[in-house]
């Protein structure tokens, strides 16, 4: 991820060659402005007055002195011109022409052998009143009147106005150019207010003590790289983090599938077993009717008390079982109306308190002194109360205790199915309602059931916007309320 790849590799080729062509038009300039004053020097050498030619020298501004010496008779000095040449140069000029004799005449051997003015440029370090100067060798005319120069001059100024310009012009938006003293890399202009570390530069050829540098303005190509780096591992962070997420869910999926599994296995031994109970209790009494072997009208009735009530069993638990699958298919539907929550409870109040009370059950019924309108199915409503007094009696094994209270808590109405039973441990408080669960206690596996009631129960009462509350001390006995809106106007 950290390395270039091939078009990245490709940008910094075409970057060095961009380099390469900046560089070359900028030697071009310098060597185009050089050439200029040489031939400017080589025409009018003699031909005008020495004042004229000073004059068209200090046109240019960064000209410092001018070192001329007859090629012919090398002992003899013929000028030494510029403002500054009483500045103690004519010494200094002169030791240097002495170092480059050799220098000087292999550009006679040229000039004479093609009439081409070579430039000979120097990269010696040369002070002069406090003030670094650059210089560079050539020779003035040829044959008797050949003579060999030493031109100095002030590289920042010559860079100031000459190459500026050109700077700008290549720079553009795109590249930021700087040009630096290599020596104490003293920055003489840069093409933007940041001076970035160049990441390729190169000497001018001129100007062998001043480099030009170049950086992209968005950046290196490396730190690019280095963007695209962090934003890859962000996303491969990223990717990851969705990864496990991924597999975290398919883990919990699988668990809670073979949750579901066992739970529905424990559902169909419970269910069945459920129903091979009373199914046998009403085979073995109806046939020992049948064949007239019960001798007295009291036990008959008894017997036929056992039979209908066995088959009220099974009617429950196949009516339950049916509600659940309409459920699950999301085929169930409610008709609400306007309904008084007091009249429901009473109506199954009355028709179980027969049953509550052969069960040995002291009940108790409090209604609110109030209707209690709710927008509700009185079928569905009579389901959930059935439900929750079945439990209540299933669970009360002792202290056969249940009470039947509704009231309003707020803007709602409620109905609170309170027993004394075996109550219900807190950490099994909130999967109650799920489907087919059953408390995983010893007593519960002697009392029939099938997981279904509580899940029946929650859907009815979301399916009302209402809630259920259950409170609950092991040992103690619950209370289950079921809390609903009051009846508004816009519910019809
Ligand atoms: P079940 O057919 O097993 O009664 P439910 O969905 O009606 O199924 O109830 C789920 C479980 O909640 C029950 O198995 C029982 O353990 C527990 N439970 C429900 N009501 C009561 C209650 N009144 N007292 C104690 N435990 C209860």
């Amino acid at each position: 991820m950290n390395s270039l790849t091939v078009d990245e590799r490709e940008l910094e080729k075409i970057y060095e060659r961009q380099l390469e062509s900046v560089l070359f038009s900028i030697n071009q300039s310098v060597q185009d402005k050089v050439s200029d004053i040489t031939t400017m020097m080589d025409r009018d050498l003699g031909v005008v007055s020495d004042s004229e030619w000073m004059d068209e020298l200090s046109t240019y501004n960064f000209f410092w002195a001018l070192y001329l010496k007859d090629a012919n008779s090398p002992g003899e000095q013929l000028y030494t011109l510029g403002s500054h040449k009483d500045d103690g140069l004519e010494v200094v000029a002169d030791s240097i022409y002495s170092k480059n004799t050799a220098v000087f005449s292999r550009l006679l051997r040229y000039k004479e052998a093609g009439d081409f003015m070579k430039i000979e440029k120097s990269d010696n370090p040369f002070f002069n009143n406090g003030k670094e100067l650059d210089f560079f060798f050539f020779v003035l005319g040829s044959g008797e009147s050949a003579k060999y120069g030493i031109y100095f001059f002030d590289a920042v100024l010559m860079i100031e106005q000459y190459l500026v310009p050109k700077f700008q012009e290549i720079a553009r938006e795109d590249f930021i150019l700087t040009c630096r003293r290599i020596s104490d890399g003293y920055l003489v202009y840069s093409t933007s207010d940041q001076a970035p570390n160049s990441i390729q530069s190169e000497p001018i050829d001129l100007l062998p003590k001043y480099e030009i540098g170049i950086t992209r303005a968005g950046g290196t190509v490396e730190q690019a790289v280095n963007r695209r780096k962090s934003q890859s591992l962000l996303a491969l962070g990223l990717l990851m983090l969705v990864m496990i997420m991924g597999i975290y869910l398919v883990f919990r999926n699988i668990q809670q599938e073979m949750k579901l599994a066992q739970k529905k296995a424990d559902f169909v031994s419970n269910v069945s077993h459920e129903i091979r109970t009373p199914l046998a209790l009403i085979n073995m009494f109806a046939e020992t009717l049948l064949m007239d072997r019960v001798r007295t009208e009291e036990k008959k009735k008894e017997y036929y008390g056992i039979i209908t009530k066995e088959v009220s069993r099974l009617t429950n638990m196949i009516n339950r079982i049916l509600s659940f699958s309409k459920i699950e298919a999301s085929k169930r539907t409610y008709d609400k109306r306007q309904l008084d929550l007091n009249e429901v409870v009473k109506d199954v109040f009355n028709t179980y308190s027969y049953h509550l009370e052969n069960n040995g059950f002291h009940y108790h019924l409090n209604c609110h002194i109030e209707k209690l309108l709710v927008n509700a199915d009185s079928e569905a409503m009579t389901e959930v109360l059935v439900n929750l007094i079945d439990n209540a009696m299933k669970y009360s094994l002792e202290e056969k205790h249940v009470a039947i209270k509704t009231g309003l808590k707020g803007q709602r109405a409620f109905v609170a199915v309170e027993d004394h039973g075996m109550g219900i441990p807190k950490n099994q408080l909130d999967k109650l309602f799920e489907k087919f669960y059953r408390v995983p206690n010893g007593d519960v596996h002697d009392t029939k059931g099938s997981g279904l009631g509580l899940t029946i129960v929650k859907h009815i009462m979301d399916a009302h916007e209402g809630t259920v509350e259950v409170h609950s001390t092991p040992g103690k006995g619950s209370t289950f309320k079921l809390i609903f809106p009051l009846y508004k106007e816009e519910d019809v």
